[in-house]
């Protein structure tokens, strides 16, 4: 048991940056770099961050190998997004994309080369040249592994900037003092089970995604949603929830990724009859439309009745025409996640694939400099203190549907950008720490120690498992309203079982049972918010598609979803049209 507001070990930071994985560590960088004091805590050791299984490539309008220039990589993002992102972000990331990479080169991330020298750059779904004309070169990529090479780049220039690391530690609470300024966060030491508080003079939540609250996922299991729980226990609402993303290629029954590089490099989507399908629903793009495009065309190829396989119910991904040289070199991480998970060599066979749960678009809201705000009285409102950057994040860059490669470049872009923010701020105002709030511990205490005490209740995993199944049955690929509303009904009396659940074992030492318990909270607050919006968007757009209501619709629905979790309440903000100093692109259909 844990007293309350007792004498509770802490420490004090400049800034603690929750989350070490590419968005973490970009941002961690600037700061430590600027002299300040950084903490950067992590559930598992940093380079086994999610970041690390990013396969395909981070774009950027290079142009190395073909024509290329920001301004189309802003009207591909914005097609992209469905209209639902903000365009004032898009053209902020797009316009610096280019030196961020080139700063992760000059850092020493270890990219693949063409004959002159200059950093490689396959195509990838929806990216373009001249505004949807024909698929352009923008994923810079190394090899089939270009997160693992961004990653572990970062995270030797950290060691260098002797940015302070927290390995195996689990952020719990956000700590808010009165005015509502985040002060700090309370923290839980895994190796020894102490709770901890550690004060900060800005909190940055780089958690990343919550691919976890599905069933079939590409995601790290480490992926609970754990920074949009925090925020919402904290009374922050939660943006566009009910968008995310399907990736088209999981590998059939097991989930893993097989990288949409693969179609960059030439792989193409066959159904049972050979077929190659995405010509019909794509003819411009083909295999290489957007990821929801695609999902949705493999969906009604499986649906009727086109799939492969005993059931038919995956379709396959045919690469052996590249040849074995192309396959070793460019894609070697996907051939052998093909033997290992698919049990078919690429080089022979083609990839048993189905869509699965990839990346979630909504998150906690942010500005594009990374500062969270939320809204009030019909204007953002900045949350002092509080920063989030990556994949839990809603900048909104990837509005209703992200391009592939543009997350890595969001983490790095808006990892920065919030890096400065907070230097800039700290310069200026002279931050100093403030007086703990009693009330916000005592809330983060009490509820670790009722969790603690339970004698009796539901066992973790069961409340788990039993809301990933929900998701993935009432939330696919397609909705409908019908199955939506059950979806809700069943996600509201999983949270209601999720508050009473118990774990036997209470010893202290690396108690993994513990921290499950612990992220059920959080993979509670990430299903209802999903659930509820999802349920309450009558129409489709991007990912969100929705059989009962398949257009998109403009007039009611060009505009922000935002989740209260605290009396449960839906509003809407709009999204920012106007970019930063070009000219917006209006909404129009979205064909490929
Ligand atoms: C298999 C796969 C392949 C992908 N390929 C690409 C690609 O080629 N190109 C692309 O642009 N995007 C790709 N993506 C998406 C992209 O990799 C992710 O969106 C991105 O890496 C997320 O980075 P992040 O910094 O937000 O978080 P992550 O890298 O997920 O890191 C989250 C960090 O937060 C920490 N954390 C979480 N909760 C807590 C807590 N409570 N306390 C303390 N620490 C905590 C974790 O330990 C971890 O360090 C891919 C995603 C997957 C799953």
């Amino acid at each position: 048991m844990v007293a309350i507001n007792s004498s509770l070990p802490r420490r004090q930071f400049d800034v603690v940056v929750v989350g070490a994985g590419g968005s973490g560590m970009r941002c961690s960088l600037q700061l430590a770099q600027a002299g300040l004091s950084v903490a950067v805590l992590s559930k598992v050791f940093p380079t086994r961050s999610h970041t690390v299984a990013a396969q395909g490539g981070i774009g950027a309008s290079l142009g190395n190998m073909s024509e290329d220039n920001w301004y189309w990589h802003m009207y591909d993002t914005v097609k992209g997004s469905d209209w639902l992102g903000d365009q004032d972000a898009i053209e902020f990331m797009c316009r610096q994309a280019p030196n961020a990479v080139y700063e992760l080169e000059h850092f020493g991330m270890p990219f693949d080369r063409n004959a002159n020298g200059t950093i490689y750059q396959r195509p990838f779904g929806g990216h373009t040249a001249n505004f949807g004309e024909k698929p352009v070169q923008r994923a810079c990529a190394a090899a089939d592994r270009t997160g693992h090479a961004l990653l572990h780049t970062l995270y030797q220039r950290n060691v260098a900037a002797r940015t302070q690391f927290f390995v195996e530690w689990m952020a719990l609470d956000l700590l808010r003092n009165d005015q509502g300024d985040v002060v700090g966060v309370t923290a839980l030491e895994m190796e020894t089970g102490e709770i901890y508080i550690l004060e900060a003079k800005a909190v940055v939540l780089a958690t990343g995604g919550a691919g976890r609250i599905w069933q079939a996922s590409t995601n790290a299991f480490i992926n609970t949603g754990d920074g949009l729980g925090m925020a919402a226990r904290a009374g922050i609402c939660l943006q566009d929830m009910e968008f995310w993303q399907f990736h088209p290629t999981g590998v059939a029954g097991a989930g893993v990724l097989i990288t949409e590089g693969v179609r960059g490099e030439g792989g193409i989507l066959l159904n049972k009859d050979g077929e190659r399908f995405m010509e019909r629903y794509a003819p411009t793009l083909k295999d290489l439309a957007p990821r929801d495009f695609v999902s949705r065309s493999m969906d009604q190829e499986i649906k009727e009745g086109r799939g492969c396989g005993p059931d038919g119910s995956y379709v396959v991904l045919k690469l052996d025409h590249l040849g074995a040289d192309v396959i070793n070199k460019r894609l070697p991480s996907i051939r052998e996640i093909a033997i290992k998970f698919g049990n078919v060599d690429p080089i022979k066979e083609p990839i048993p694939v189905v869509p699965t749960i990839h990346y979630q678009m909504g998150g906690i809201p942010a500005n594009y400099h990374g500062e969270v705000v939320t809204w009030e009285n019909g204007e953002e409102k900045i949350v002092n203190g509080l920063y989030a950057i990556g994949e839990c994040a809603a900048v909104s860059v990837h509005g209703a549907n992200r391009l592939g490669t543009n997350s890595l470049l969001d983490l790095v872009v808006f990892g920065r950008a919030a890096g400065n923010r907070i230097v800039e701020s700290h310069l200026e105002r002279q931050l100093a720490h403030q007086d703990l709030p009693k009330e916000s511990l005592d809330f983060s205490l009490s509820r670790v120690n009722e969790l603690e005490s339970r004698q009796s209740g539901e066992k973790v995993q069961d409340v788990a498992n039993s809301i990933r199944m929900s998701m993935q049955r009432h939330c696919g690929v397609f909705r409908t309203l019908e199955l939506l509303n059950e979806g809700v009904s069943q996600i509201d009396e999983l949270a209601e079982q999720a508050k009473h659940v118990k774990f036997d074992d209470k010893s202290k030492v690396f108690n993994t049972a513990r921290v499950e318990a612990l992220e059920l909270s959080n993979i509670t607050e990430v299903a209802r918010a999903t659930i509820k919006s999802a349920a309450n968007r009558t129409e489709s757009r991007g990912a969100h598609a929705l059989n009962d209501h398949p257009e998109r619709d403009d007039v009611n629905w060009l505009k922000h979803t935002l989740w209260h979790s605290a009396d449960g309440r839906l509003e809407y903000k709009p999204v920012h049209m106007k970019p930063l100093t070009v000219e917006s692109f209006p909404p129009k259909a979205r064909t490929f």
